[in-house]
């Protein structure tokens, strides 16, 4: 059976490890990574978020700024406080949290952030370098997963990957970050009609759709690594009526007698998300104040 990939044990060497480089950049030249948070309205699934990212911000020794506007803030508003956060030598990373009220402009707000400072990576400035092979900040959950992908492969050249998912903020970035890596790619979404036929081609598969138990034990190739980017609340009538469980896109059980390597959900890519948030914010850090760039966990 399947080595499991442990996205929590994971996280945590990472967080750790970010939270070394940020002790030592502190000593050396009393610079303090920081991370500006926006928030607008008051989403719940949002505001739980935004929480978690500002709890471990501060729990990694660097410095985190909270901004939480009213739902009908204008984008103007919006607007002149980025213009300020971008200028704020102590603000490394700045993350707007998404998705933004509808009568926001969601893609002129995310390129109004200074693209060095822009730690979700989705600035059309980041997308374009990371597409053309540049050093770039890149999205999260994807540098997440070339994270865990390190950690079975110390070289993905050659290796045949599918993508599944073609989202501007998962599948598309995963699919130029393994290109990148020299990988064979396919990337899959919901128009492609032979999806099981690809995926036994593949060494590698990462799912990001959101349909819980799309991927099968039957559409993997022995002794592949699968990779679970999915976040599914089903209900879970089991442990009591109403009562929800948290799973991926992929058939976990089955999968993991063949696969060679999976990850669960949850504690798979999920946590390791939020660690490269943090990750991020400190190589903003660095590249703003010209300190070398750390590796971390391999990336
Ligand atoms: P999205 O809805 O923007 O995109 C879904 C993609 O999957 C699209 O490209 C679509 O074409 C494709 N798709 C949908 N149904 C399909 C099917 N039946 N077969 C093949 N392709 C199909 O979603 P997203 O924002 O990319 O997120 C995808 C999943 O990953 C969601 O479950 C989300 O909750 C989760 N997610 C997890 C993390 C994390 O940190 N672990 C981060 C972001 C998203």
């Amino acid at each position: 059976t399947a080595q499991i990939i442990d996205g929590k044990a994971l996280a945590a060497d990472l967080r750790s490890s970010v939270k070394d480089v940020v002790a030592q950049i502190k000593a050396e030249h009393g610079v303090i990574p920081g991370l500006a948070v926006v928030l607008v309205g008051n989403d719940p699934a949002s505001e739980v978020y935004v929480r978690s990212k500002g709890k471990q911000t501060v729990e990694a020794g660097m410095n985190s700024f909270e901004y939480r506007l009213s739902e009908d803030t204008s984008e103007e508003e919006l607007l002149n406080l980025i213009t300020r956060l971008n200028s704020d030598p102590e603000v490394h990373g700045i993350l707007v949290q998404l998705p933004l009220p509808a009568h926001l402009d969601s893609k002129l707000v995310i390129n109004a952030i200074d693209p060095h400072k822009d730690v979700d990576g989705f600035h059309t400035t980041n997308v374009g370098m990371v597409g053309t092979g540049q050093d770039a900040i890149v999205p999260c959950t994807p540098r997440g997963c070339m994270m865990m992908l390190a950690q079975i492969y110390p070289d993905l050249r050659g290796k045949t990957a599918l993508v599944i998912g073609h989202s501007n903020i998962v599948g598309k970035p995963m699919g130029r970050l393994l290109l990148n890596a020299d990988c064979t790619v396919i990337v899959a979404h919901k128009s492609s009609t032979n999806i099981p036929e690809l995926a036994r081609m593949a060494d590698i598969v990462v799912v990001a759709a959101g349909v819980p138990g799309l991927v099968k034990a039957e559409w993997i190739k022995p002794g592949a690594t699968v990779i679970d980017v999915g976040i599914n609340r089903i209900p879970a009538p089991e442990r009591g009526e109403g009562k929800t469980r948290l799973v991926g896109d992929v058939c976990f059980d089955e999968v993991s007698e063949v696969a060679g390597a999976i990850t669960p959900v949850p504690g798979g890519v999920g946590p390791m998300t939020i660690a490269c948030l943090l990750a991020n914010t400190l190589s903003a850090c660095c590249h703003l104040h010209s300190f070398p760039e750390p590796t971390l966990l391999g990336v």
